[in-house]
């Protein structure tokens, strides 16, 4: 079966009785140039081992493999994971993988050394996969993905804007985040209400310890959780491991080079990693 071919899925499907499962997010990507842009972006070579989460019908998957890639592929789907490996001829490096990502062990799983992960993320739990995998200590060195388009812009949003959130500093953290092309709704059957976006995660280097770490996701998840209130104001009212008297946070603050008037979404990166590392030198 030619997989971007609306007509030849759509009849596979009407003759085999599957009918796409929305809560599952299956908006199989119909489209070649859209196809051949995510694995060009993704660079995926031959002799890579790439994971895939969600291989549906076997798009990408095929792609891959045709570049010479060994390809993990989790798929929650029965019907779709009991058929991948062989519609696709029964390929050598094809390794297909029937479970639900969100209950994987990552750390047996991306313990295996993926040089990449390449997916067309289901919308709904797309967002916990990606964090689950591009946090991990032992996630692929770049992970290239398609998620909606509003997803893509939060994840990559730079301070200042509303689209900044959580997640997106959570990820920019270990990763350069860049969004590489616009996928139109049209380039999927179903049809899904809205775009999607080519997003990849280039893994780098964190210059945090591992206690320092602890401090980064414990004071942005709590100025997230306050994202109205001024960063100065909202610190002082933290209790538990947070809590400072206000003289100690004006100096951390400033010592941070963060304005005490700032919100959560307008601190850089750079800036919350030293306002981490100021909290774990200092007494609670
Ligand atoms: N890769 C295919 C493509 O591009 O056409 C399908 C992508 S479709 C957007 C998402 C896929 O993820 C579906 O095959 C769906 O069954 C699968 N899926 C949904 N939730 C999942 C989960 N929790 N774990 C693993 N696979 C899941």
């Amino acid at each position: 079966m030619n997989l971007t071919s609306p007509t030849q899925v759509k009849s596979w499907c009407i003759e085999n009785g599957f009918h796409p499962n929305r809560t599952l997010g299956q908006n199989f990507l119909i489209d070649r140039n859209a196809l051949n842009a995510i694995v060009d972006g993704a660079g995926v070579r031959s002799g890579m081992k790439v994971l895939e989460i969600g291989p549906g019908l076997g798009v990408l998957t095929e792609a891959m493999l045709s570049r010479g890639a060994a390809v993990t592929a989790v798929e929650k789907d029965r019907r779709l994971a009991e058929r991948l490996f062989d519609a696709l001829g029964t390929p050598v490096g094809l390794d297909v993988v029937e479970s639900d990502a969100l209950k994987l062990d990552w750390d047996e799983f991306l313990g295996r050394g993926f040089d990449l992960c390449v997916s067309n993320l289901p919308y709904s739990v797309g967002m916990r996969i990606l964090l689950d995998i591009a946090l991990h200590p032992a996630a692929p060195a770049a992970s290239t993905v398609l998620v909606q388009r509003e997803v893509a812009e939060r994840l990559a949003a730079a301070p200042g804007g509303a689209e900044r959130g959580q997640a997106g500093v959570w990820l920019q953290l270990d990763n350069e985040v860049r969004i590489l092309r616009q996928v139109s709704a049209a380039c999927f059957w179903p049809r899904p209400e809205v775009g999607s976006s080519v997003v990849r995660f280039n893994r780098r280097r964190c210059a945090l310890t591992a206690p320092q770490r602890g401090w980064f996701f414990d004071l942005t998840r709590y100025a997230f959780m306050h994202r109205r209130k001024q960063i100065g104001g909202s610190l002082r009212k933290a209790e538990g491991p947070l809590q400072r008297d206000a003289a100690e946070i004006d100096a951390i603050l400033a010592e941070a080079g963060i304005d005490p008037a700032a919100r959560a979404e307008q601190i850089s990166n750079e800036c919350w990693q030293k306002l981490a590392s100021l909290y774990a030198g200092s007494r609670a």
